[in-house]
């Protein structure tokens, strides 16, 4: 175990003044990584949202089935859509890992490569953490500081009956993409989906700098349960058609008849990291011109609607029973 023996001969400092020596102060960056709390400016006339997920491996990962490089830069990812949910410009982050004996300094440096791509591609920077030993297995715990006027947060509860619904991208390519990787597949546009989201930042803030969405939240537990959340705090229905769905056609060539359990897997699969957003009638017309702008695919999926019930449509006009309806950590 030579990088075992690095990663000890390194110690905590050790590893925190080499992840440290990396780092270029970012902007607004009054005091970063050394000091007990890290001091940074918010630009003029805007507000901070703060957001925090967690990585651990066994439940949102295995060391067997990811490379270092892409767990650093999902690690990421993973919280930049949080912020890019809010419409909001993600400027800071915080990392705090707890490392398990077996890990080796290799595995981290690439991990933390992985991070810094992601954090420069967002222009983001690492301002602090924590390092800790774990007993077994590895944690990441990021938190990602970003800001945003006060009037152009997207909350999930302005959803209104008629608002028309919209996600970006295509959904179901991760939970793909995962079913791949335990069958003993390496490769493939799914796979990428599942190890190496992109989050939708540029979309999200533009879309509420357009003052278009009503209601946004980021795909993360699967779109029913996602919509579910918008549906809950706007006190709304919704209804979707299950042929508007977004789908690839990787995920199309995969699954050429799209039966329940093929829409059960892209409708509660979970982890797209797409944007799901609701419009009000006269702004649906906008939508498509501005997405259009960033080359990114956008669909109408359904309508919010007064009952408060998620109905799927099927092609022939009646609802389509899911049992799987999105990920749940206790259930
Ligand atoms: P304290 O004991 O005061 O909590 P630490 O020894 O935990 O301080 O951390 C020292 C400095 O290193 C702090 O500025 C902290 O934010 C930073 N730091 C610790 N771990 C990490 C990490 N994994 N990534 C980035 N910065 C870190
Ligand atoms: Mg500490």
């Amino acid at each position: 175990m030579k990088d075992g023996a690095n990663l000890k001969k390194l110690g905590e400092f050790g590893l925190i003044e080499r992840f440290a020596r990396q780092i270029s102060t970012g902007k607004g960056v009054v005091l970063g990584i050394g000091d007990d709390a890290a001091a940074f400016q918010p630009s003029p006339g805007r507000i901070n949202l703060i957001t925090t997920d967690m990585l651990i491996e066994g439940i949102h990962f295995d060391l067997s089935l990811c490379d270092p490089l892409s767990l650093g830069r999902k690690a990421l990812s993973v919280n930049l859509s949080d912020i890019a949910a809010m419409g909001g410009e993600p400027r800071h982050f915080l990392l705090s890992l707890a490392i398990p004996p077996a890990m080796t300094l290799d595995f981290l440096d690439n991990c933390f490569t992985g991070m810094l791509q992601r954090a420069e591609q967002f222009g983001v920077t690492l301002i602090g953490g924590d390092t800790c030993a774990s007993p077994a297995t590895l944690v990441l715990s990021l938190t990602v500081l970003g800001e945003q006027f006060p009037d152009r947060i997207v909350p999930r509860s302005g959803a209104r009956p008629g608002d028309r619904i919209f996600v970006t991208g295509t959904i179901g390519d991760s939970a793909l993409g995962l079913r791949l990787l335990q069958q003993g597949e390496r490769q493939g546009s799914a796979i990428v989906r599942h190890l190496d989201p992109l989050p939708r930042v540029l979309e999200g803030r533009a879309l509420a700098e357009a003052n278009i969405p009503s209601a946004m939240i980021d795909l993360s537990d699967g779109l029913l349960a996602d919509l579910g959340h918008i549906l809950d705090l706007s006190a709304a229905g919704a209804r979707i058609h299950s042929e508007a769905l977004p789908l690839s056609a990787d995920f199309r060539g995969h699954f050429p008849a799209i039966t329940e359990q093929t829409l059960s897997l892209a409708l509660a699969g979970g982890e797209d990291y797409e944007l799901l957003f609701t419009v009000p009638p006269e702004k649906i017309s906008h939508v498509l011109p501005l997405m259009e702008k960033l080359g990114t695919p956008v669909s109408a999926i359904g309508t919010i609607t007064e009952e408060r019930k998620l109905a799927v449509i099927g092609p022939d006009g009646t609802e389509i029973s899911l049992d799987r309806k999105g990920f749940d950590h206790f259930s």
